[in-house]
């Protein structure tokens, strides 16, 4: 068995592999480590180790680690978000991950004035289109981005996808179309609309990720294990 340290040690090392396959600088690559179903002892482990930024994707989970955990962290959001949940992550999370849709980011908008405060985000395209998957069609993104810029309060920072399920390089052209879309978007300058981060990636994909682009990957079993039992146990009572 490794344990975290040894787990984020290979992950680095696959990281800097990937990065220099693709010409790119590692350092520009951060990781996410998604803590969801995680202890916070294990979490502290992580942040030990090197880790500064984690991702949860339940709020009421997120609630209840946010106090207990010291040290120099940052919080993403990385799930999908209820509307009526904005009001108890705003200020306390330094990304969300998965804004997808209007009424989503009226609230975000809303909350952050509110707090005098801006919202940050990434928008989350379904590139892969499956029925099953969040976030916004391609096609949709940039008359999305268009009216968000005109709202107020919502910072984007750039856009999220998560990759087919199976066969890693069923991902990579997933990924290459975001980062095009990516690049189309970052053309356009539009007002409160910044594309710097594109977070693709997770345990099984993130050095096609990497390979395409990617400089934030979200990673979560390759750092902590397999979280089934707990998911399975909480999922089901
Ligand atoms: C759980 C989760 C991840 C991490 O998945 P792993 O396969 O465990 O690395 C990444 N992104 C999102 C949105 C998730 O929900």
């Amino acid at each position: 068995m490794f344990d975290i340290a040894e787990r984020i040690a290979l992950i680095r090392e696959k990281i800097d592999q990937a990065a220099e396959r693709s010409g790119r600088d590692p350092k520009q690559i951060k990781i996410v480590a998604v803590s969801k179903f995680v202890d916070p002892e294990r979490i502290q482990e992580a942040l030990g180790a090197g880790l500064t930024t984690f991702g949860e994707n339940r709020v009421q989970e997120f609630l209840t680690k946010y106090p207990v955990i010291k040290g120099p962290i940052q919080w993403h959001m990385v799930g999908s978000l209820q509307t009526n949940k904005v009001k108890q992550v705003i200020g306390k999370v330094q990304l969300i991950h998965s804004l997808d849709r209007r009424s989503l980011a009226e609230e975000l908008s809303r909350q952050a004035r509110l707090t005098g405060s801006e919202a940050t985000v990434l928008v989350q395209v379904n590139v892969s289109r499956e029925i099953s998957k969040k976030g916004l069609a391609p096609e949709e993104v940039i008359p999305f981005l268009k009216w968000l810029s005109t709202i107020g309060g919502v910072e984007v920072k750039g856009l999220m996808t998560i990759g087919p399920l199976g066969e890693p390089e069923k991902a990579r052209p997933v990924f290459r179309q975001l980062r095009e879309l990516f690049e189309r978007i970052a053309d356009l300058e539009l007002p409160m609309v910044e594309m710097k981060y594109l977070s693709m990636g997770m345990t099984n994909d993130y050095e096609i990720a990497i390979e395409e682009g990617a400089n934030l990957v979200r990673i979560g079993t390759g750092i902590f294990g397999r979280r089934e039992t707990a998911q399975r146990r909480r999922d089901h009572g």
